[in-house]
């Protein structure tokens, strides 16, 4: 599969992981919107939320555990942060491989919608 995600996930392209487990993988974003902006995504392919079925449920919870265990690892946990998902064309989304963006180390902005 065609997937930039998928890869990083198989380790055919670069990333600089900060956690990983059978599941998931968390890495930094190589375009940081924030002192912090990590990424986390399942390794099994979904290429956007609107894919995920009640079976998914366990597999997503984990990657939103993940995102507070790397942010707490990030030393954000008492600061804050923001977990973002961009879900589609009108959401922004850019990489067809569910990922949740983690972003802080500083006092974000409001959502520029
Ligand atoms: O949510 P969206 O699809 O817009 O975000 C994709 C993110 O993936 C961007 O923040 C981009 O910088 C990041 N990216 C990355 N490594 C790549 C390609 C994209 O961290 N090789």
């Amino acid at each position: 599969m065609d997937c930039l995600f998928c890869k990083i996930a198989q380790g055919t392209i670069p990333s600089t992981k900060v956690y990983e487990d059978d599941r998931v993988l968390a890495f930094k974003d190589i375009q940081p919107q924030a002192p912090v902006h990590l990424l986390v995504i399942p390794k099994k392919h979904l290429a956007t939320l609107n894919d995920a079925e009640p079976a998914d449920a366990e597999l997503l919870g984990h990657v939103v555990l993940t995102a507070q265990r790397i942010a707490r690892e990030a030393g954000l946990s008492e600061s804050g942060y923001r977990l973002i998902n961009n879900c589609g064309s009108d959401g922004g989304q850019v990489v067809y491989h569910v990922h949740f963006h983690v972003l802080g180390g500083e006092k974000l902005g409001p959502l520029n919608i």
